[in-house]
């Protein structure tokens, strides 16, 4: 069953890598909104039509029920590490997603000032300027990069937008190092096209993308959830520290999941 989430504001829930990690989802309720239709998506696929009345959060929705949230939240134990958009699809298709970025700093800035703003992206929208400057505001900018070639990127993510991969690396450049990457490794097939970004030719250009982005962290992880391909093939813990090493042998920090 597709993992989606109903709330505009959810949890907190316990995350591998953001620890009690307060949820938010700019994205309808019902279906997921992405550029990319990853094979692996814990939303599912993407819907073949969608609801053309779902309605996305206006910014004071959003700030009166993120406000809700942390004044019942602060001083207990479920006081959140991160506030982290990720929920039914593509963050940063959010139209007023620069605006919300700033509701969030303020909130954040008077309730609960030790947590980190999150934000989980594909990466498809910080060519545009104003998407790129909100993520300059946050604390964890983890933009998504799952291999070496543009091949493989179609074939795993399956986006419906088109990916200039040369311009991409540029764009996440721009950030200076203040951005995470976040690669998924894995092996498969879908719909007949075989898949595998664990090959020595992936490995070493997305290596080379390393470089030259010089993230300040790069988080690689495995399958954890049901995802809608089936055919998949998640990766053994020795695999991961094996591309982990890699990653640290160019003096790049990089974090595990397995
Ligand atoms: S980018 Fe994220 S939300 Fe979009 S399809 Fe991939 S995993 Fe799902």
């Amino acid at each position: 069953m597709a993992f989606l989430t109903e709330d505009l504001v959810f949890g907190p829930i316990h995350s591998r890598r953001l620890g009690n990690s307060l949820g938010v989802n700019l994205l309808p309720k019902i279906g997921k909104i992405c550029t990319f239709n990853c094979v692996y998506c814990e939303c599912g696929w993407n819907p073949e039509k969608r609801d053309g009345h779902a309605k996305l959060p206006t910014p004071r929705e959003y700030e009166q029920t993120l406000e809700d949230a942390l004044k019942n939240l602060v001083g207990t134990p479920k006081e959140p590490d991160s506030i982290t958009f990720s929920g039914n699809g593509e963050p940063t298709l959010h139209p007023d997603f620069p605006e919300i970025i700033d509701i969030t700093v303020r909130l954040r800035d008077k309730y609960v000032p030790k947590a980190v703003i999150s934000v989980l992206t594909n990466g498809t929208r910080i060519h545009d300027e104003k998407v790129f400057k909100a993520l300059q505001k946050i604390d964890n900018n983890i933009c998504k990069l799952d291999g070496g070639t543009l091949d493989i990127i179609n074939k795993v993510n399956l986006p419906n937008v088109k990916i200039d991969l040369e311009q991409y690396i540029k764009d996440l450049q721009r950030f200076e190092g203040q951005v995470i990457i976040q690669t998924l490794f894995l092996r498969g097939e879908h719909n007949g096209v075989r898949f595998d970004n664990t090959t020595d030719k992936e490995i070493n250009l997305w290596l080379e993308h390393l470089k030259k982005i010089k993230p300040r962290k790069t988080m690689i992880y495995v399958i954890d959830r049901e995802t809608p391909e089936k055919n998949l093939e998640k990766l053994s813990t020795d695999e991961m520290a094996k591309i982990a090493e890699k990653v640290k042998s160019l003096g790049l920090n990089v974090e595990y999941y397995s």
